[in-house]
């Protein structure tokens, strides 16, 4: 309880109970604002005259400006009230306060991270935040590197633009030992090579970056170089293949399109029983590219996928690559995409509330080669703050061969060299920043937010499971999302679905509760749709399993006395939806 207690003053409220406080602050930071610029150049005349603010033009001007912002302001009260304990539609909600505080008074100053030469303090507020990101997934934060994206999705692409350096340095290393020495090429062997393997290399036969340089497929023609590459192994060489489980988010098709990859490169990893990543079935795929001398660009695993808050067993894929990598040498990249789950590390190694599985795959994502973490998901800030964080400065490269004509001093003022997006806001970094100073990244801090959400969402599934007969829980609920089907015992799954959509149909038009839909492919995960259907003795008679879903990340549910009173509501509203469907 007192735990709830001491985290309400981190978020406005939904009948705004914390509007003085709020209010106060901003007025000091909007105070601040004027009083830098009224103190620096004292001296300077003014721009705008008393009779300029005077003129006729001026002032309607300012009347239309006044009249036009009224009317966007009151258009946004359109938006969905995702602020409200009420909606438990998809992963927004709630802001926390020092991510709105920090966003607004960098916004203010508004500096572009895409240089230190601009962003004089900005730059140094992300470095800051990054290292708090970095130390609560387990990275040495002395170490890491990482910078804020505009979200998940760019971050994914930042993650497969480094291992494509990796595999583009490794690649033209071999190429080089086959063209100008004779040696035999391995494409797979090559590409999968450590860095001190590699750093051997170079040195016992004395390899000239130029050499290698004229045989990277980034600087040069990568056609001709899959040809050349195609003749040195003895056999065409098609390219490497992204391995990620069948659920994996859309932002990974996209990578594969961005690179040019096409979408025969993204090789999906079977999924188990419970919707997890199989690293049987991982281990299946990789040997597969291996047989086909496709090279691995990178495994991924999710932690908190998007449909189910679900996460996959992070530690057993290190575990397998870390093996790999010890009996034969092959080193795979591993990226986790953290986007969603990422920030429940905050909870701490010895938390109870999660399962030591579940634990275990968090505390592994610290020997991870990148994560994914979304900031303007669980870290409670506003969009658009999403980070990509490196385990170390190696694995931040984007440049295989460093070009001697760049001095390093100038790189590392200007890290727009090292991100996809060119002029960036300092705004993520500051919420992040102010956040991890205040409510802090750890048990007591986030951690206590996002435990309570947990405990909000198993409630709510006790809830809704009661409220009828026909609420089918999808297992396992390992967060705070919780998804089901309605379905009655025995009857055929696409009968199924078409109630379960005509329920959660309702609620998009509900005045009270909302909540999101989402369908599982059986392509994707056959055996969880198997169970799923089994547990209510349904048949399974079509490709798809449509679900409901509620994303529990609203702070308030954990206030015993809100949550009562909304689980007694939202269960009467569903179970009015199911018995009112038509037979
Ligand atoms: C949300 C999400 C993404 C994409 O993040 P955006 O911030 O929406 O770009 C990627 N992966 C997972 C697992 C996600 O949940």
């Amino acid at each position: 309880m007192s735990q709830v207690a001491a985290f309400k003053p981190y978020f406005l409220g939904p009948k705004s109970e914390n509007e003085t406080w709020v209010r106060a602050r901003l007025d000091g930071v909007l105070d601040d604002w004027f009083a830098w610029r009224k103190s620096l150049f004292a001296d300077d005349p003014r721009s705008i005259s008393a009779a300029d603010q005077a003129a006729s033009g001026f002032a309607l001007e300012q009347s239309l400006i006044g009249q036009r912002l009224a009317q966007l302001v009151s258009q946004l009260r359109g938006e969905a009230p995702i602020y409200s304990p009420r909606y438990i539609g998809h992963m927004v909600s709630e802001l926390g306060l020092p991510g709105l505080l920090g966003h607004f008074a960098a916004l203010l100053h508004n500096p572009n991270n895409s240089s230190k030469e601009f962003s004089k303090v900005g730059t140094v507020i992300e470095t800051e935040a990054i290292a708090m990101l970095a130390a609560m997934v387990g990275y040495d934060p002395a170490h890491a590197r990482g910078h804020f994206t505009s979200g998940g999705t760019l971050a994914n692409l930042e993650a497969t633009w480094r291992a494509r350096y990796r595999m583009d340095h490794n690649l033209a290393l071999g190429l080089t030992l086959a063209e100008d020495f004779g040696r035999p090429l391995d494409v797979f062997a090559a590409v999968h090579m450590s860095a001190r393997r590699a750093g051997e290399l170079i040195a016992e036969f004395g390899l000239s970056p130029d050499a290698m340089r004229s045989r990277s497929a980034v600087l040069g023609n990568p056609f001709e170089l899959a040809e050349r590459v195609g003749r040195a192994s003895g056999r065409p060489y098609r390219g490497p293949v992204i391995l990620a489980p069948g659920h994996k988010h859309y932002s990974w098709v996209k990578a594969a399109n961005v690179f040019g990859l096409g979408q025969d490169a993204f090789w999906s990893v079977p999924v188990d029983v419970e919707g997890r990543l199989s690293v049987e079935g991982l281990a299946a795929r990789i040997d597969e590219a291996r047989a086909l001398g496709r090279p691995v660009l990178m495994v991924v695993s999710v932690a908190g996928t998007t449909e189910m808050g679900e996460l996959d067993p992070v530690d057993r894929v290190a575990e397998h690559l870390a093996g790999q990598s010890e009996r034969e040498g092959i080193d795979i990249w591993h990226h986790v995409d953290a986007a969603y789950g990422g920030f429940f590390c905050a909870l701490g190694a010895d938390d109870s509330l999660l399962s030591p599985s579940l634990r275990r795959a968090l505390q592994a994502l610290r020997l991870a080669d990148t994560v994914t973490i979304d900031p303007h998901k669980l870290g409670y800030a506003p969009y658009a703050c999403g980070a990509i964080l490196t385990r170390d400065e190696t694995r931040n490269a984007v440049s295989s061969f460093a070009a001697p004509y760049i001095e390093r001093d100038e790189l590392d003022a200007a890290p727009w060299t090292t991100t996809l997006e060119g002029s960036r806001p300092a705004t993520g970094a500051a919420a992040t920043w102010l956040t991890g100073k205040t409510l802090g990244y750890g048990p007591t801090g986030l951690g206590a937010v996002l435990s309570s959400t947990i405990e909000s969402c198993r409630a709510l599934r006790v809830a809704l499971s009661a409220a009828s007969g026909q609420v089918r829980p999808l297992d396992p609920t390992d967060t705070n999302i919780f998804c089901f089907s309605i379905a009655r015992s025995g009857e055929a799954l696409s009968t199924a679905n078409a109630r379960s959509a005509a329920v959660q149909a309702r609620f998009t038009t509900s005045p009270t509760f909302s909540m999101s839909r989402t369908v599982l492919s059986m392509q994707a995960c056959p055996d969880l749709i198997t169970a799923h259907v089994g547990s209510y003795r349904g048949r399974a008679d079509c490709d798809r399993l449509v679900l409901l879903r509620c994303v529990l990340m609203n702070p308030f549910w954990s206030d015993p006395a809100v949550r009562a009173g909304l689980l007694g509501d939202l269960a009467r509203e569903l179970r009015g939806y199911i018995d009112g469907l038509a037979e």
